[in-house]
């Protein structure tokens, strides 16, 4: 990656907004600050500007509304910060330069009236601890009193100051600094993972909805392993999340081993993160063999079993996902499903298999068919190239084969053509055993292919099975 030339910034503030909020101030010092600068020199487009000023941001912000004739400003009087949106999408925010200190046992720290240099002291990291200049006298100059520059270039990400106070203070930073290094692709200078190992149990002091949206950065970032690894490495996902961390490692018993579950995990999620950016499709990676810990076996015969860890890993998705406070609803049963599904593509590998396995396969899975392929896929993973490619051209038939089945017998987010009210009618009955019996057998002879999945076949059938239960169409 090569990074913007230094010499020129005039011109790369190509957003108005930085010239009209220029024109504004007068005596006091003014900024562009933090992220939206390191995206600038790394050329990747942000729409998120943080404005910096000695001074007031909340009367600034109303100066800069003025002048654009923006509707509406946000202001955030206890946090001494006020937001304007602009219609092309921009949100430029603006704060006053400020100065803090912390306590122990908080993350919020206290805060005074600071100048910039006071303001890039407290930043996470050097290369967010950039600023370029928006005073008229000095537009388009970079403050850079850490550096910053320099580790761009060397992909690194390192704390202003001293990691260990730095970490210890808003523990946060911790998982951010991950966070960046999996985003960006870049390296956490090794003083700073000393400092996570050392204060990683001050993780307990950061709320879990801010933990998770780090880790779900991490999990949608290109390579997710690099941020795990180093989550692992740190030991920071052991406290964070245990389930994980309890894949890892690998057992041999009279010369025979298992795969080590936690580098297969992330090799899955690496193999899927190019075909999907679905956050719950990578969760569903994650958690695929998540059960493999608690049902492990060994059989002297067979060696190493996990049987059913997609039942025992389906059921752990829900309370994991309330610890993560991920939401409960479509999200969790999409990934309970997944993970429940996992094993029965590969399945269909076996040459023997009907076309009913494919069919009650694809009526189980339903709209989420291609997902759970996807996941499929992803899964295969060996040290031996050629196993690996032996495999995925007998999955390639499985994937054509349910297109075909899909293409004649449309499954997918399919009901059966007799519903519960029908077979109520035509026998006279209320809701009762008999009702649901009919209802699974004319279900399971389309899925069998013994009918056609057809209303007139369909309900012929019902009244073959209605005769067999004894019972009388009265319409
Ligand atoms: P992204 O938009 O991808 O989250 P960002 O760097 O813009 O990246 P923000 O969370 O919007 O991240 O923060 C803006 C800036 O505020 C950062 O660049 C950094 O300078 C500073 N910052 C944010 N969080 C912290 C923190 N916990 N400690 C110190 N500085 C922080």
């Amino acid at each position: 990656m090569s990074i913007l030339e230094t010499t020129n910034l005039k011109e790369s503030l190509s957003h108005p907004i930085f010239k009209t909020i220029s024109e504004v101030v007068t005596n006091e010092r003014v900024f562009v600050i933090g992220g939206f600068v390191r995206d600038l020199f790394l050329n990747r487009p942000s729409k998120d500007i943080d404005i910096v000023i000695e001074g007031s941001g909340i009367e600034l912000a109303e100066r800069v509304a003025k002048k654009v004739n923006a509707t509406k400003v946000s202001v955030f009087k206890n946090f001494g910060t006020a937001m304007i949106k602009l219609h092309d999408g921009y949100e430029i925010e603006f704060v006053g330069a400020r100065k803090e200190s912390y306590s122990r046992d908080s993350r919020n720290p206290i805060v005074e009236d600071g100048t910039i240099e006071d303001d890039q002291k407290r930043r996470d990291f050097k290369i967010n601890a950039l600023a370029i200049s928006l005073s008229p006298n000095s537009y388009g100059e970079l403050i850079d009193p850490f550096n910053g520059i320099q580790d761009l270039k060397d992909k690194l990400i390192r704390t202003p100051l001293d990691p260990d106070i730095t970490f210890s203070d808003d523990p946060l930073r911790m998982m951010r600094a991950i966070r960046f290094a999996a985003q960006l692709g870049f390296s956490v200078h090794f003083t700073s993972i000393a400092a996570i190992k050392k204060n990683k149990d001050r993780i307990n002091i950061i709320s879990q909805e801010r933990i998770t949206d780090e880790l779900n950065k991490i999990i949608l970032s290109k390579k997710p392993s690099v941020g795990f690894k180093l989550l692992f490495n740190t030991q920071l996902l052991h406290i964070i999340f245990p389930e994980m961390t309890n894949l890892y490692g690998v057992e041999e018993r009279n010369g025979k081993a298992h795969k080590d579950n936690f580098y297969h995990t992330l090799e899955v999620l690496d193999n899927i993160a190019p075909n999907t950016n679905n956050l719950w499709l990578r969760w569903s990676a994650i958690l695929h063999d998540i059960a493999k810990p608690p049902t492990k076996r060994f059989d002297k015969r067979a060696g190493w079993t996990f049987h059913s860890h997609e039942v025992v890993g389906s059921k752990m998705v829900r309370p994991i996902f309330k610890r993560f406070k991920l939401p409960l609803d479509g999200q969790m049963k999409y990934v309970r499903k997944m993970v429940f599904l996992h094993l029965r593509p590969i399945a269909l590998t076996n040459p023997q298999t009907n076309d009913s396995a494919y069919r009650r396969l694809m009526f189980e899975a339903g709209e989420d068919i291609d997902d759970l392929l996807t996941l499929c896929r992803a899964d295969i993973t060996s040290k031996n190239e050629h196993k690996v490619k032996k495999y995925l051209e007998r999955f390639k038939k499985v994937e054509k084969r349910i297109a075909e089945i899909e293409e004649n017998d449309r499954i997918r987010n399919w009901q059966p053509p007799i519903s519960g009210d029908i077979i109520m009618k035509t026998f006279g009955l209320k809701p009762c055993y008999e009702v649901g019996k009919i209802k699974n057998d004319i279900k399971e002879a389309i899925l069998d292919g013994n009918i056609q999945n057809d209303y007139d076949e369909a309900f012929q059938y019902m009244l073959k099975l209605g005769k067999e239960l004894k019972l009388e169409a009265v319409s």
